[in-house]
């Protein structure tokens, strides 16, 4: 069995007593006082100390301990008091809008949200965000902007980098929602994507500069409210982009890849390039990658 392959994953009663039952055929005996139950099949072990830890090894273990994962009953946050936490979606995809959002949690929402499911949105399948997103918008208070492809290009145009959009965003989200609450002492926490140095220089000259920011790198695993933020944001960006893709009669690929390349040719080629501007984000390497059909004069 390869050793090599261990996850470990801290449990909770209900999930180590639905486990046991589970692997009930599987189970090996052990000495150890600290040991639970034990199981052991071919290709996996599974040791469940009395802590509720469980260590999963061998080739199958990736995949195993991803199930139990899944339920998440037991998601632990860093931070489990009131806070605020913006996260955004989109910056990666050639197509669509970019969302950002901030999401206010307070203490006694923390396990309702936990229970909900809510942890990182890229763990999260798209069907599950837009079964669990308007729960979350109809209980907890929050900022959203969707930046269109038009607007984006715009401001690239005039000298904008991504960079500089992003925290452009992520502040006007913050104030917004700051004062919707009317709370600007509450942690403030941005899943960081640039040094907070840089941050605030991008916002020199704004009027309403959220300052007192906790820039913090995967804040949407530690933090319930950057989690519900993200998981707001990426609602916001599939409704958009169902949006342009019934625009266009035609289900948009997410990503930068080679089927993006290919579905933006279509278009261009389709109903010329300048439509494009609607829909891409124009400064992406991908447009240069475009398979433009030259017009024939006949
Ligand atoms: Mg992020």
């Amino acid at each position: 069995m390869d050793k090599s392959n261990t996850i470990t994953l801290q449990l909770d009663k209900d999930k180590v007593s639905k486990m046991k039952s589970f692997y009930v055929e599987n189970i090996v005996p052990t000495r150890s006082e600290f040991v639970n139950f034990a199981m052991k099949n071919n290709n996996l072990s599974i040791t469940v100390y009395n802590s509720n830890k469980a260590v999963f090894q061998g080739k199958d273990a990736e995949y195993e301990s991803t199930i139990w994962a899944g339920e998440n009953l037991s998601q632990i946050w860093k931070y489990d008091k009131d806070q605020i936490g913006s996260d955004e979606v989109g910056t990666g995809d050639y197509f669509g809008p970019i969302c950002v959002c901030a999401a206010y949690i307070q203490k006694k929402d923390i396990k309702w949200l936990t229970d909900l499911g809510v942890n990182d949105s890229k763990k999260i399948t798209d069907n599950k965000i837009i079964e669990m997103a308007p729960k979350l918008i109809k209980r907890i208070p929050y900022s959203q902007i969707s930046l269109s492809n038009e607007k984006y290009n715009n401001l690239v145009e005039i000298g904008y980098n991504q960079a500089k959009i992003k925290a452009m965003l992520h502040n006007q989200v913050l104030y917004n929602l700051q004062k919707k609450i009317k709370n600007d002492k509450v942690l403030t926490v941005v899943d960081q994507f640039l040094t907070e140095r840089k941050y605030f220089s991008y916002l020199e000259g704004n009027d309403n500069v959220v300052r007192n920011i906790h820039f913090e790198t995967k804040a949407e695993s530690k933090y319930p409210s950057v989690a519900a933020a993200s998981i707001i944001a990426r609602y916001s960006f599939l409704v958009k982009m169902n949006a342009l893709s019934e625009s266009l009669g035609a289900t948009i690929p997410k990503g930068a890849g080679h089927e993006v390349d290919n579905f933006a040719s279509d278009i261009a080629n389709k109903h010329g390039f300048e439509k494009l501007n609607g829909y891409v984000k124009l400064h992406f390497v991908n447009t240069k990658k475009l398979n433009l059909i030259e017009e024939k004069e006949d």
